[in-house]
């Protein structure tokens, strides 16, 4: 073979080899792209979904800044973060806007997403500490062709997103993200409303029932004292007998705010039903319990209620308290938990029986006495 053949041929490889190398890559690529967006597709709650995007995607993708911008006009989103226990600033990629007035212009036209140069004129309010970037890509968010935020992806490279290139991949993550965003907060927003009562907003029975539990376990882990207090409403029936089933209504609204406004924001108040109430008083002694349960009863019974027909009434309710102490040796869980309530309770009945409008302190579950159920 003539060497000018030879020399051909050898390039010809070459050209061969260097395809082959840059297929390879757009399959690994393509493959690494498949396994994030699967594991984005298959999280089952909010807080794992802003994990899986802001952090584990941004690591395993080598991004330098993965910010998230959601529009949140009526603080939806950042009230479940907040009963989902993420405080601000657990993710630092992740931003809220009242509407999408910022950033529509820059996908009006398709709502494709964006690639190049980082401006920060444009774009700097798609990111969150856009320190040293070069490129961007910025994924629009869509559901129901409606901006419901947006995914803006940063590099200090100037070459890893550029105007022009090929966006289909990137297009898919933003659909993806948008589909996993609508359907974990729906699902947050379902089993929010699963756990709350409707008419004073506070948390109702069931909630009490699965905290109740973890309250009974952390307090025998940590060796504190767990409070229980119930209360309800004096003479209630007579309330909406005299005045209406909607006053009647009011009057709960205003109990559950005023009690409340008498705890710290880790002790939990449900509505336990009819006009019933519980609280849970975590970290408490016996002397803290029966004084907040002294300050309830007081708030409620010294300031009148104003009705819809103008009419202001007085209004008292009854507590029962009961406590788990630290020292305590809890042989069942389950059992410590049922008796906590039922002491509370009892001592309700005995609070009622005393007179209403007042405080009666059972303490500990070892002191209890078995009482008539109240009816
Ligand atoms: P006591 O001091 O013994 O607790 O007397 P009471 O009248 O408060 O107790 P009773 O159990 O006889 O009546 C409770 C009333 O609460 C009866 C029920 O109609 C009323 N109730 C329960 N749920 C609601 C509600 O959501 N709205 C209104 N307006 N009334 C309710
Ligand atoms: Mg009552
Ligand atoms: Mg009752």
């Amino acid at each position: 073979m003539s060497s000018e053949l030879l020399n051909e041929n050898k390039e010809l490889r070459r050209r061969l080899q260097a395809l082959m190398t840059h297929a390879r890559n757009n399959e690994h690529i393509m493959y690494r792209q498949q396994v994030l967006e699967l594991r984005i597709i298959g999280v089952s709650g909010l807080r794992e979904l802003l994990h899986e995007v802001l952090c584990y995607y941004k690591k395993a993708a080598d991004l330098d800044n993965v910010t998230l911008v959601l529009v949140d006009p009526e603080y939806e989103i950042q009230r479940m973060l907040s009963h989902l226990d993420v405080v601000p600033g657990t993710f630092p990629g992740l931003c809220f806007l009242e509407n999408d007035a910022s950033f529509y212009p820059l996908f009006d036209g398709g709502f494709q997403p964006v690639l190049g140069l980082y401006r920060p004129e444009t774009h700097g309010g798609l990111f969150a500490a856009p320190v040293g970037l070069h490129s961007v890509a910025l994924l629009p968010l869509v559901r129901n062709q409606q901006l419901i935020g947006a995914l803006s992806l940063g590099s200090i490279s100037k070459g890893r997103f550029i105007s022009g290139m090929a966006t289909d991949f990137i297009a898919r993550l933003g659909a993806i993200v948008a589909i996993c965003l609508e359907n974990v907060i729906n699902s947050e927003r379902l089993k929010h409303m699963g756990l709350t009562d409707p008419l004073t907003g506070i948390r109702n029975r069931r909630y009490f029932e699965n905290r109740l539990p973890e309250e009974v376990a952390r307090t025998q882990r940590y060796r504190h004292s767990l409070a229980c207090l119930f209360l309800d409403v004096d003479y209630f029936k007579r309330i909406n007998d005299a005045h209406g089933h909607q006053n009647g209504d009011i009057v709960l609204r205003e109990v559950a705010g005023r009690i409340q406004g008498e705890l710290r924001g880790a002790d939990c108040l449900v509505r336990y039903g009819g006009e019933e109430f519980a609280i849970l008083l975590a970290q408490v002694d016996e002397t803290e319990a029966v004084a907040t349960a002294e300050r309830i009863r007081q708030v409620i019974a010294e300031q009148p209620f104003s009705l819809e027909n103008g009419i202001d009434i007085s209004v008292t309710l009854s507590v029962g308290v009961s406590i788990l102490r630290d020292w305590q040796e809890i042989a069942d869980l389950t059992v410590a938990a049922h008796r906590l309530v039922e002491v509370a309770d009892q001592a309700l009945y005995r609070a009622k029986a005393g007179g209403r409008n007042q405080v009666v302190d059972a303490g500990d579950l070892s002191n209890a006495v078995t009482y008539p159920f109240a009816g």
